[in-house]
């Protein structure tokens, strides 16, 4: 299996799993988000519903006291004890009282001159019920003693609703202390002063819930004798609800509000994080009950159309992320390695081969005419003088290349100790250039070389310039041979460092290539560099060596052709 298949298939075994943990966590997320925003919507709906009911309740009561005061208002001073109400009671907007037996039948208030404006809307309000067009409906659900002992009877179950609203409790006191309307005591003095108990069977009560001008009123009534006249009292609704509304509870939700809405979706009283107004879609809608019809508690959730907090979903969506990420560059860094490595390995399984390539060419030289000098046949002076040089030479390329190999080694590991002095730089390149000079013009090249007379003094490492200058002058002989001329000259023109340039007139390095024949083995591809023995370490190590001496190696092409070395040592390193 080659490389890149086995690297797909640990791929596909890393994303499959990850793929398959990150859908089922997301689903889960989603699942559970749904379950935390239901949640949500269910206590919002809850706080809605106990809202509601408290004002349910709280209505209910009021109407059933007002209820018991009206049945215990004597006979002789009815229309005076109601008059004083609709006057005195702020929970009172109208009273009336209609006789059915009776010609003129709605005997309070008279409809004319006599009355006020507000009793003749009040009395053209209720045409339909008091020229009996709709009749009087008595509320049959209940039970006259219930008006009586209603305090004791269901105290308990609304005290639990009304607890849970904390500060409706003193205000639905308060209301219902206006509902216990005490008839004046001469009133009581002259009246019949009839108990609850004893009006139980024969009397009879309502509550209208009605509909005129656009608005909802509600009108109680009471019947004490079976042919006795109807009278009773139209609800001041807003005194209960304006009273109520400022004291039920807030909402301190960052997305949702709830409202009261009246009979025509006006908002009379909300709360919550945004302005609700009419034209909002409420989440949910929790009626107030057949005694405020078409009135309700609306809760709105924000727009986004969720009235949970997302942090949630985002918190887990990150962590998801972070998770994928991880595992993405965590698969991603041990594939880099394995590359690297299997790199690692492939270089040095070339390197040993390229160095015994190498080392096996001045070997098999040195052997050879080792052998024919040792045979005693060659007597001729000039040819063992010939022998014994290539002997010395090939020895000394020998020893160049064991010296890279060495270095190479304590370079990668940071070893490589230098012993920088004060030298002659021109003396050292004329050194250099005597004893190579026979070497490089046998292979046909023209040396030429510039050095000034004057002394250059530089603080460096003379054996290590030394080997980078050879590396330099070995590749040149290697390369650019057809190039027929090698210059080699030293400047001191820069103001930081000394130059040494070695320029030849061979083929040059290809123009993408320039800064990859100083990487660690590279070796240009082509047919030139095929033919000659090398291991791509030679420019690597000169550079490295040069850098640790606070110097470089850079190449430039030649003006027309072949490469141009130049050797920077720092000057006052
Ligand atoms: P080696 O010579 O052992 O291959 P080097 O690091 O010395 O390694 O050189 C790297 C590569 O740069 C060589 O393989 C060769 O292709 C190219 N090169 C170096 N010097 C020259 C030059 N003077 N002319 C042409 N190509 C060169």
């Amino acid at each position: 299996m080659t490389n890149k298949r086995k690297i797909i298939i640990y791929w596909l075994l890393l994303l499959i799993p990850t793929t398959l943990i990150v859908g089922a966590a997301y689903q889960l997320i989603l699942h559970e988000q749904e379950r935390i925003s239901k949640a949500a919507l269910y206590s919002l709906s809850d706080r809605a519903t106990t809202v509601s009911e408290s004002i349910q309740i709280t209505i209910a009561d009021i109407e059933s006291e007002l209820t018991a005061s009206l049945f215990k208002i004597p006979e002789n001073a009815l229309k005076e004890t109601l008059i004083q109400w609709s006057e005195t009671n702020p929970l009172v907007r109208n009273v009336f009282i209609w006789g059915k037996n009776d010609t003129v039948k709605l005997q309070y208030p008279v409809d004319g001159m006599e009355s006020t404006g507000e009793e003749r809307q009040f009395i053209k309000r209720y045409d339909a019920l008091f020229s009996e067009r709709i009749p009087w409906q008595a509320d049959k659900n209940k039970s006259q003693d219930e008006f009586a002992g209603r305090q004791n009877e269901q105290e308990s179950d609304k005290n639990k609703f009304i607890k849970k609203i904390g500060k409706l409790k003193t205000e639905r006191r308060k209301l219902l202390d206006l509902a216990k309307v005490k008839s004046t005591p001469d009133n009581y003095a002259g009246g019949s002063s009839v108990t609850v108990n004893e009006i139980a069977f024969k009397k009879q009560s309502g509550w209208i819930p009605w509909f005129a001008e656009n608005r909802l009123f509600i009108l109680g009534w009471v019947q004490n004798k079976k042919d006795g006249p109807l009278f009773g009292i139209e609800l001041e609704l807003m005194t209960i609800l304006s009273r109520l509304v400022t004291e039920l509870p807030e909402i301190n939700s960052k997305n949702s509000a709830y409202a009261l809405l009246g009979a025509n979706g006006q908002v009379l009283h909300q709360s919550g994080a945004f302005p609700v107004d009419s034209n909002r879609k409420p989440a949910l809608t929790i009626p107030l009950s057949d005694l405020l019809p078409h009135w309700g508690i609306c809760v709105y959730l924000n727009k986004k159309g969720d009235g949970t907090n997302k942090s949630f979903i985002y918190i887990s969506c990150l962590l998801l992320a972070i998770f994928v990420i991880a595992i993405v560059a965590g698969g991603a860094l041990l594939t880099i390695q394995a590359q690297r490595n299997l790199k690692d390995a492939i270089e040095k399984t070339s390197f040993v081969s390229s160095v015994s390539h190498e080392l096996k060419t001045p070997l098999t030289s040195i052997r050879m005419y080792a052998e024919l000098l040792q045979t005693g046949r060659i007597k001729k002076t000039e040819k063992i003088n010939h022998y014994l040089s290539v002997i010395v030479t090939e020895s000394q390329r020998l020893t160049r290349l064991v010296n890279n190999v060495l270095d190479f080694g304590r370079l990668e590991e940071g070893k490589k100790n230098y012993h920088p002095d004060n030298i002659n730089l021109s003396a050292l390149l004329t050194e250099i250039v005597n004893i190579n000079r026979l070497r490089i013009e046998k292979t046909g090249l023209n040396l030429e070389v510039i050095i000034p007379d004057s002394k250059i003094q530089a603080f460096t490492d003379r054996d290590a310039i030394e080997q980078v200058v050879l590396n330099l002058v070995d590749n040149a002989i290697k390369y650019a041979v057809n190039g027929e001329k090698l210059i080699l000259s030293l400047e001191e023109s820069d103001p930081l460092f000394f130059q040494i340039t070695i320029q030849d007139f061979g083929p040059g390095i290809p123009s993408g290539q320039t800064e990859k024949i100083f990487e660690k083995f590279h070796r240009v591809d082509n047919s030139l560099t095929s033919r000659q023995p090398g291991s791509g370490l030679g420019l690597s190590i000169a550079r490295r060596i040069l850098r640790d001496l606070n110097g470089d190696l850079l190449y430039e092409p030649g003006d027309k052709c072949g490469c141009r070395f130049i050797i920077k040592i720092r000057k006052n390193s």
